[in-house]
């Protein structure tokens, strides 16, 4: 189904990662200052069937854009986060939450060797309110993210201006405090040097 804005929404469950992904991955970017707060480790997987208008990567739209993950590159992503400087990880797409047979298991990995010293921010075309109702495995990577930038890009609410997203619908929420809150909370940053500032000057590129 296309709705108002040329955006293609699935039903609930209708797409299934485990089925769709091809485990290709579009770009991997270590050390990176614009995928959330901090320095980061930027990984953006391939394939994306929501086919947002103005989608600011069409090409990795195909689940067969770019190359294999690989253990190479698994490895590779954990010795970069070990860095004491790394905040954390950065999971892009394409839609991470179709990726999910290579970014569970890299996650869990992180999780066990990092705890929660290593942050995780997940970028969807889904919804928060969406993916509490979708699949086993979109919600386990919904849990295991610290920060949720939800929603697809909507062309007509771009802004130059927005940190981290693209248009003004997508949010930025806080995974953990709205699982206690059962509701979306929106993240606020915890470093002295960025509360409201950085989050709403910082250019960013359009991105879901
Ligand atoms: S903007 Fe994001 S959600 Fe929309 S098609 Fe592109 S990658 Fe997918």
């Amino acid at each position: 189904m296309t709705d108002a804005d040329g955006i293609t929404q699935p039903r609930p469950g209708e797409w299934d990662g485990t089925v769709l992904s091809a485990g290709h991955t579009a770009d991997y970017k270590p050390f990176t200052f614009v995928d959330g707060e901090g320095v980061r480790c930027s990984l953006y997987v391939s394939g994306c069937p929501f086919a947002c208008p103005g989608c600011y990567n069409r090409a990795a739209q195909s689940f067969k854009y770019g190359t294999r993950y690989t253990t190479e590159l698994e490895e590779r992503i954990l010795n970069d986060l070990a860095q004491p400087y790394v905040a954390g990880l950065s999971l892009l797409g394409g839609e991470p939450m179709l990726a999910t047979p290579v970014l569970l298991p890299l996650v869990r990995r992180v999780r066990s060797l990092f705890g929660q010293s290593k942050t995780i921010w997940t970028w969807s075309g889904y919804t928060y309110e969406q993916l509490r109702h979708e699949t086993p495995d979109k919600r386990e990577l919904l849990e295991h993210s610290d920060v949720l930038v939800d929603g697809p890009f909507i062309q007509r609410l771009y802004h130059h201006d927005l940190a981290f997203r693209g248009s003004s619908n997508q949010r930025i929420i806080d995974v953990p405090a709205s699982r206690d809150a059962g509701q979306p909370v929106l993240w606020q940053s915890r470093r002295r040097d960025t509360e409201d500032s950085v989050p709403f000057l910082t250019p960013a590129a359009p991105r879901s």
